[in-house]
């Protein structure tokens, strides 16, 4: 079927076959449902140290949803297997396209994550026939993976601001690294106190701290008192 052949195109699995592909019906909607199977003569991959260990049993067959084809809900129907690792014991085996307990396929993630830089949670959610909270955790896998893989070496430039919320005075405290190479977003914590800026470079650590040759402020007078006792 033409799907199989995309979803092998645009998604190839090494160690699993798409299995078929049948038209279906999930929450009163009309859906595909793509079956997946393991390769023959593939192992399974523990989830704890993401080895090949021995099958042990398997689960109930679990449903992770895939980008929309043609505005029509996508799914993966898979039979998670447990595996007898030696070192972590009787596992769920690791599966690539998934992230843990997640329902959400990590490309389909990945997805939801990249119209959400450009519209609003809302109008995502919207445009693709999901939830709102289902955008806000595609954000925030995104969020986890780029902060686990992030390198925080060779910052020399950051720049403190304060930031505004509610109506009322909530504030939020902003850094950003201004590097003439690198200008992103590094950290936000919230209210603008000696405190909260204290974090941020308990965050970063002493030696990041001490390679620092610009830090930018308004000098609001947490950020000055906190500078004097660092550099009395
Ligand atoms: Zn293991």
């Amino acid at each position: 079927m033409l799907i199989k052949t995309i979803l092998n195109k645009v998604h190839k699995l090494k160690s699993f076959v798409y299995q078929d592909v049948k038209p279906g019906v999930y929450q009163g909607s009309e859906v595909f449902n793509v079956t997946v199977v393991p390769r023959k003569n593939s192992h399974a991959v523990c989830s704890g140290c993401l080895k090949p260990a021995p099958g042990y049993d398997s689960l109930a067959e679990r449903r992770f949803e895939f980008v929309p084809l043609w505005g029509i809900r996508v799914f993966l129907l898979y039979t998670m297997r447990r595996v007898q690792c030696k070192t972590c014991g009787v596992k769920v085996e690791q599966v690539p396209w998934g992230d843990g307990k997640k329902e959400l396929t990590k490309v389909y993630m990945q997805f939801l994550a990249s119209w959400a830089r450009k519209l609003s949670w809302k109008e995502v959610a919207c445009t693709f026939n999901t939830s709102w909270e289902k955008v806000f955790h595609a954000v925030e896998y995104v969020v986890e993976w780029g902060k686990a893989h992030r390198s925080l070496d060779n910052i020399k430039a950051i720049g403190v601001d304060e930031v505004a919320y509610q109506i009322g005075h909530k504030y939020l405290t902003v850094v950003y690294q201004i590097d003439r190479n690198c200008t992103r977003l590094l950290w936000i914590g919230e209210e603008r106190t000696e405190a909260t800026i204290r974090s941020f470079f308990s965050f970063f650590g002493t030696e990041r701290s001490q390679q620092l040759e610009y830090v930018c402020s308004d000098m609001w007078q947490p950020y000055v008192n906190l500078n004097s006792a660092v550099n009395p």
